[in-house]
């Protein structure tokens, strides 16, 4: 059995990700653990800290990218909620058959975690992504 073990992170969809940065940065004074580019997913990624969770900022790098066509039609603002499991692939077979993920395995994401998305018709429109972390 998994489960659920705590709020991984916030994801907020941006238009322009060094623009978003200045709030996070200079205004609240969150600190700023690096940006990521995540090719796979068209994406590229602002991590603050924020305690024991993080913030990530989600900015599109194509116009084929799923955070591209969420601002277009939503714009900018939260995104998804990230909660952390202890082992995706259980949790997911777990979830299965009671609801729908968008990826049909977990993806790794440059080798520090193992995510995937319950589908947000699910969830009251909510977004939630699934997260394993291999390096904290
Ligand atoms: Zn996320």
């Amino acid at each position: 059995m998994s489960k659920i073990l705590k709020i991984d992170h916030l994801g907020i969809a941006v238009s322009n990700l060094e623009e978003a940065v200045k709030f996070y940065r200079d205004v609240l004074g969150l600190e700023l653990e690096g940006f990521e580019d995540i090719p796979k997913q068209k994406v590229r990624v602002a991590m603050f800290r924020v305690g024991e969770s993080r913030i990530e900022l989600v900015e599109a790098t194509s116009e084929d990218s799923a955070i591209y066509k969420y601002i277009k039609s939503r714009g900018e603002g939260l995104h998804h909620i990230a909660l952390r499991v202890d082992d995706i692939r259980v949790f997911s077979r777990e979830i299965a058959g009671k609801v729908d993920l968008i990826y049909k395995e977990p993806m790794d994401i440059l080798g520090e975690r193992l995510i995937n998305f319950i589908h947000p018709k699910h969830s009251k429109g909510v977004m939630y992504e699934l997260v394993e972390r291999i390096k904290e």
